[in-house]
């Protein structure tokens, strides 16, 4: 039987003890060629574009000959403003790219021994740079498999049973509850969307999916609609998961990763962010065989190039 990619030596490109023996000069370095590769990390000014620029060593800064302008390797970008060490940033990267189902923020601070707060953004704006792998505006094609699975919102029965409410009843509800739909190439990319329903994933289909494409669906009434727009495979799972190729498994297998993430490692997110944590498990779904330091190149280029990030940059400095 052939060996699983992730036991084999080929997914471990990268490794903590390789990054901290390199040290922050070596990290600096990798983060000045990810923000400039066409320069291999000579720095361009973000203001006029001109590529020759003063360094002011001592506090790893830069002034452009042309205006004047002072920026370091980091402005204008997710890790604008940042007060981690390069050397930390790559490691906290690196841990969060090797965690298949996510890690919590107790544990990253821990690892990487910073506050719970710093650890909350910082993996907050790699989500972001994630994101921007999962949602990219292109329509998907081919056979795409859509579904959706309910998170949050639950509701503790009381101690007794007399004190105990029917959770099924609108007004005992948390109001908290929230649906992923995600449609998935079956040969590619993952697509999540945070609803209030799953019916509105027909909308969804419609904004996001080729009209050459085929559709699988299970068997709830909502997605009839989609017979009106593509040819759809349906399956019945109340009598069988997977017919004769018409099934709905790879989304369910993105399911199954957000699931794990969210209940075994977060134990609780607010629904206001759910979709961040459904765009990771989406990106570590679809770079499932990538090696481990192509992914940490993939999340800092992508957090090089993404803009300051106006939800994430000072947000426990604002007032509440
Ligand atoms: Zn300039």
């Amino acid at each position: 039987m052939a060996q699983h990619f992730l036991l084999s030596a080929a997914s471990r490109t990268l490794s903590l003890r390789k990054i901290y023996k390199a040290g922050e000069d070596a990290a600096y370095r990798t983060f000045c060629e990810m923000r400039w590769p066409e320069t291999n990390g000579e720095a361009v000014c973000p203001c006029c574009g001109h590529d020759e620029a003063y360094k002011i060593t001592t506090r790893r800064k830069f002034k452009c000959k042309a205006c004047h302008h002072q920026f370091s390797v980091t402005s204008g970008t997710i890790f604008a403003s940042r007060k981690m060490d390069f050397v930390d940033l790559l490691a906290a990267i690196c841990i969060i790219v090797n965690a298949s189902k996510g890690v919590s923020m107790v544990q990253l601070s821990r690892d990487l021994d910073c506050q719970y707060k710093t650890a909350f953004v910082l993996a907050h704006k790699l989500r972001e740079a994630m994101a921007q792998e999962v949602q990219t505006g292109e329509v998907l094609t081919d056979h795409v498999e859509i579904d959706g699975a309910y998170f949050g919102g639950h509701i503790r029965p009381a101690n007794a049973k007399a004190d105990r409410v029917d959770r099924r009843l609108k007004e005992n509800q948390t109001g908290k509850r929230r649906v992923v739909v995600a449609l998935r190439e079956r040969e590619g990319r993952t697509l999540p969307f945070v609803t209030m329903s799953e019916a509105e994933g027909v909308a969804l289909a419609n904004e996001n999916v080729d009209r050459m494409a085929t559709i699988s669906a299970d068997e709830a009434s909502h997605w009839d609609l989609l017979h009106a727009g593509w040819d759809v495979d349906r399956v019945n799972h109340s009598e069988i998961y997977s017919d004769h190729g018409k099934h709905t498994n790879m989304v369910e297998s993105f399911f199954s990763r957000l699931r794990r993430m969210v209940e075994g490692q977060h134990h609780h997110v607010s629904p206001q962010y759910l979709y961040q944590y459904a765009n990771h498990a989406a990106w570590l779904e679809d770079n499932r065989r990538t090696d481990n330091g192509t992914l940490a190149q993939i999340v800092v280029s992508n957090a090089m190039s993404a803009p300051v990030s106006r939800q994430w940059k000072g947000y426990w400095q604002r007032a509440a």
